[in-house]
């Protein structure tokens, strides 16, 4: 016994990776140093690139957003670049840094 379980168990401690539906980065808010984790939506936050636009090389997908962490009003701006695997191929920030 205990098949249905350990399968829910698995369907819960899944990484943020391939298969799941969110790509979470940590960053820390350049003013108050909060640190908040950015979580993107595969489906809505990141868009496709297009042949002739402006990308580094092996970029597919371009994550564009604003976070605003909860202890203050400094609004971080990420520009992250992925490949087809959703691997990070350059990323820029404004307003804070990456945490890691
Ligand atoms: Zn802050």
């Amino acid at each position: 016994m205990g098949g249905f379980l350990d399968n829910l168990k698995k369907m819960f401690i899944m990484p943020a990776g391939s298969g799941s539906k969110f790509i979470t980065f940590n960053i820390i808010c350049g003013r108050c140093k909060e640190e908040i984790i950015v979580k993107a939506s595969k489906t809505s936050d990141i868009s496709r690139l297009y042949e002739g636009d402006e990308a580094p090389g092996g970029a597919e997908y371009l994550l564009r957003k604003e976070i605003l962490g909860n202890k203050c009003n400094n609004l971080v701006h990420i520009t992250i670049y992925l490949g087809s695997g959703y691997n990070v191929i350059s990323k820029e920030i404004s307003g804070g840094k990456f945490a890691d």
